[in-house]
């Protein structure tokens, strides 16, 4: 079957697949997304971005329609129906259908869509060579106007930040808070690796916490590292041996060079490349 789209209990074909331009998603961003991998078929680790959707969710003041359980069920049924070809799947749910003010409580149902396709983020060869990035002006929203935690339909901060590193001829940008401190790239956490230390910026910089993250440190002791949360700053960044992003879509991908500065011995490292090993095992089990 290949890409298929779930809208409100309806599996429909991409082309079918249409919603209001009323919706309040699409006059305002609002609403709230997950990024989610299927592997072997079905979903990793789909509790943590249920988890996630929900939070977000209940921090924007948009009730889910569905239980849980009903759209864990959802997206098993999405991903049968794409004959098990699909091994990414975009999960949103919009604020409703409202009209052309922004009063969210003039919106109808939230609807919730379920996208079942694939990805590919970076090209392979980036995985082998590593990723070129750069620190980037545009500060990573504050949490007290829109706090990273929140996975929301706004991701126009990191927009504006990838622009700036994809103008200054890099693939990715590191943004940073308020305070100067690294948070995390625009659709990816990071990390560092320091002697037998794996940092990475704690939830209060300002981060998405991201679920693959969370599968990085679980592996880590594995690694030979000991992971551990803390503020970094770009001088940290810099004189690390290692460091990598990870995200749903670009799981582990190794970072060489940052603001024209080698990173370790500028190609991928021993760690990074011991976990990206480690988290395939994971990945291939998945289901089992
Ligand atoms: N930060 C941001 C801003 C992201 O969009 C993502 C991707 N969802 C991540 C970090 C990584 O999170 P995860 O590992 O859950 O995909």
């Amino acid at each position: 079957m290949g890409t298929v789209v779930y809208i409100n209990g309806r599996i429909l074909s991409k082309e079918q697949a249409v919603i209001s331009v009323f919706d309040h998603a699409l006059l305002y961003g609002d609403g709230v997304f997950e990024g989610i991998r299927a592997y072997n078929g079905k979903a990793f680790r789909l509790e943590a971005h249920l988890e996630r959707l929900y939070e977000s969710a209940h921090a924007i003041a948009l009730e889910i329609p569905l239980s849980r359980q009903e759209m864990a069920d959802a997206v098993r049924q999405t991903l049968e129906a794409s004959g098990g070809e699909a091994s990414y799947i975009r999960l949103i749910v919009t604020r409703g259908v409202g009209d052309l003010g922004l009063d969210p409580q003039k919106c109808g149902r939230p609807q919730v869509i379920i996208i079942a396709d694939r990805i590919e983020l970076y090209p392979a060869e980036l995985y082998q060579r590593g990723l070129r990035t750069v620190t980037v002006a545009t500060m990573r929203n504050h949490p007290n106007a829109l706090n990273p935690r929140i996975k929301s339909l706004n991701y126009l901060n990191n927009i504006l930040a990838k622009i700036e590193a994809l103008r200054s001829g890099c693939t990715e940008a590191i943004m940073l808070n308020k305070d100067g401190f690294v948070a995390e790239c625009t659709g990816d956490n990071i990390f560092i690796v320091k002697g037998k230390a794996l940092l990475t910026p704690p939830e209060h910089a300002g981060i998405l916490v991201g679920v693959t993250r969370q599968v990085v440190m679980e592996l880590a002791g594995a690694a030979g590292v000991t992971p551990a949360e803390k503020d970094l700053s770009r001088f940290d960044l810099y004189v690390a041996d290692e460091c990598f992003l990870t995200g749903t879509a670009a799981e582990i991908v190794p970072v060489v060079s940052i603001d024209g500065r080698d990173i370790g011995k500028g190609r991928p490292g021993p760690v990074t490349l011991r976990l990206r090993e480690l988290f395939r095992e994971q990945t291939s089990r998945n289901g089992e």
